[in-house]
């Protein structure tokens, strides 16, 4: 995987080639880049690449309900495709079945 903002390879760690680490941070990009981002703004040009499930399932209840969006519709919104968002909500359920057994 690549950082999102400079191209460059998110390598893992190796202790033979410590300057190739770039740790990854969130949104697709590595620290660096995304302390970078984060000071100048752009950080919204970014789209987060995970979503805590219960604001995924938020923002779809809006996009479905009110603006009459499909599921797959709203998950392309979201830069998402249908089936991750299903799966989730279908971990999410899962779990929550788990949490009142
Ligand atoms: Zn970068």
């Amino acid at each position: 995987m690549n950082c999102r903002r400079c191209g460059r390879e998110l390598a893992t760690w190796d202790a033979d080639d410590p300057a190739a680490y770039r740790r990854y941070n969130a949104r697709g990009l590595d620290q660096r880049c995304y302390g970078q981002a984060a000071y100048d703004g752009t950080l919204i040009d970014y789209p987060r690449a995970t979503w805590p499930v219960e604001l995924l399932l938020e923002e779809l209840a809006v996009l479905t309900g009110s603006r009459g969006m499909t599921l797959r519709e709203a998950a392309a919104e979201l830069g998402l495709k249908k089936d991750s968002v299903v799966c989730a909500i279908r971990r999410h359920r899962k779990r929550q079945e788990k949490v009142s057994a």
